[in-house]
C-alpha cells in the first residue's frame, strides 16, 4: 500500500491516464477526490473504484475557472479531513497549426488549460498540506516541449508542457522548507484519446518516435505519478521525470 490512507485528488480522472491513475491510486490505498468536466466519466471511475473497496469522491468542473481548484481541494477536507498529495494531470492538445495561423483563442486557451490551472491548483494545494506538515503535488507535462519534443504544430501546447516544468522548479524550491514537494512527471506518447487511441496512423506514427517502438500504457505512466505522490520519493523536487521510452536519447 504505496499510499495507504493518503487523500490525493486526481484531475482528467475521466479519462486516459487520469482514470488510471484513480484505479491505482485507490488499489494503493489513496483517497481520491477526482476532477475533469464530464460528470457521467467521473461517477463511473469512482463508483469502480469504491466496488473494488476503494474511497472516492468527485466534483466535475473546468480546470480553467478560478474556483474550481479550490473546490476540489474543499471537497477533500471535508469528505477526508486532509489533503497529502495532488496529481494536476488535466491537459488538452488545443488545435494543431503553425504559430502564424494559429488563434489567439487557441494559444490562451491552451495556456489556461494546461499551465495557469496548474498555477491555480498549487495556489489552493500548497496552504493546506503545509498546514497539515507537507504533501506531494505532481504536474503532467510531456516530452512534447521538452527535449526532443519540438513537433511542428504544437507551440501552444509545447510552452504550456514546458512551462509546467519551471513551475515545479519554482514551486519545489518555495515550498521545500514545508515539506510541500512539486515535481513535473513527462510522459513520452500514451494511448489515450488525446494521445491517438483509436487511429491507428496516429499510433504507428508516434510509436515510431519512442526508440522502444512503442507507447505506454496510462497505467504505466500513472506508476509514475504514485511514484512521486508516495514516501518512494521523499529527496524528489522541482524535478522534471521523464517516462518517454527512450525519446529524449532518440538520436535521429
Ligand atoms: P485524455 O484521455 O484526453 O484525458 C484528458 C483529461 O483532461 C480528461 O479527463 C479531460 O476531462 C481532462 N480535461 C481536459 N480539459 C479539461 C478542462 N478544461 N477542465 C477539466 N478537465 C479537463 O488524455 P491523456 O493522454 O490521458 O492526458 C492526460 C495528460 O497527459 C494531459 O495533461 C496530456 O497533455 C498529458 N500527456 C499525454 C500524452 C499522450 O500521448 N497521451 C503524452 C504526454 C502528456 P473532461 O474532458 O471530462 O473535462
Amino acid at each position: 500500500m504505496e499510499l495507504n490512507k493518503k487523500t490525493i485528488i486526481v484531475t482528467g480522472a475521466s479519462s486516459g491516464i487520469g482514470k488510471a491513475a484513480a484505479s491505482l491510486f485507490a488499489a494503493e490505498g489513496a483517497q481520491v477526490v477526482l476532477g475533469a468536466r464530464r460528470a457521467g466519466n467521473l461517477e463511473i471511475v469512482a463508483e469502480r473504484v469504491k466496488s473494488a473497496g476503494g474511497e472516492a469522491a468527485w466534483l466535475a468542473g473546468d480546470v480553467r475557472e478560478h474556483g474550481y481548484a479550490q473546490a476540489l481541494v474543499d471537497l477533500a477536507i471535508g469528505k477526508f479531513g486532509k489533503l497529502d498529495g495532488a496529481f494536476n494531470n488535466a491537459g488538452a492538445v488545443g488545435a494543431m497549426t503553425p504559430v502564424p495561423d494559429m488563434d489567439v483563442a487557441n494559444w490562451n486557451d491552451v495556456i489556461a488549460t494546461n499551465l495557469t490551472s496548474a498555477f491555480l491548483a498549487a495556489k489552493a494545494q500548497i496552504p493546506v498540506m503545509t498546514a497539515h506538515g507537507g504533501g506531494s503535488i505532481v504536474f503532467t507535462s510531456s516530452f512534447v516541449g521538452y527535449s526532443n519534443g519540438g513537433l511542428p504544430g504544437m507551440a501552444a501546447y509545447a510552452a504550456s508542457k514546458a512551462g509546467l516544468v519551471g513551475l515545479a522548479q519554482s514551486l519545489g524550491s518555495e515550498h521545500a522548507a514545508a515539506n510541500v514537494r512539486v515535481n513535473a512527471l513527462l510522459p513520452g506518447g500514451t494511448v489515450t484519446p488525446a494521445g491517438g487511441e483509436g487511429n491507428p496512423d496516429v499510433l504507428a506514427f508516434v510509436s515510431g518516435l519512442h526508440p522502444m517502438k512503442r507507447m505506454a500504457s496510462p497505467t504505466e505512466i500513472a506508476q509514475a505519478a504514485l511514484f512521486l505522490l508516495s514516501d518512494r520519493s521523499t529527496f524528489m523536487t522541482g524535478s522534471p521525470m521523464l517516462v518517454d521510452g527512450g525519446m529524449s536519447v532518440r538520436l535521429t
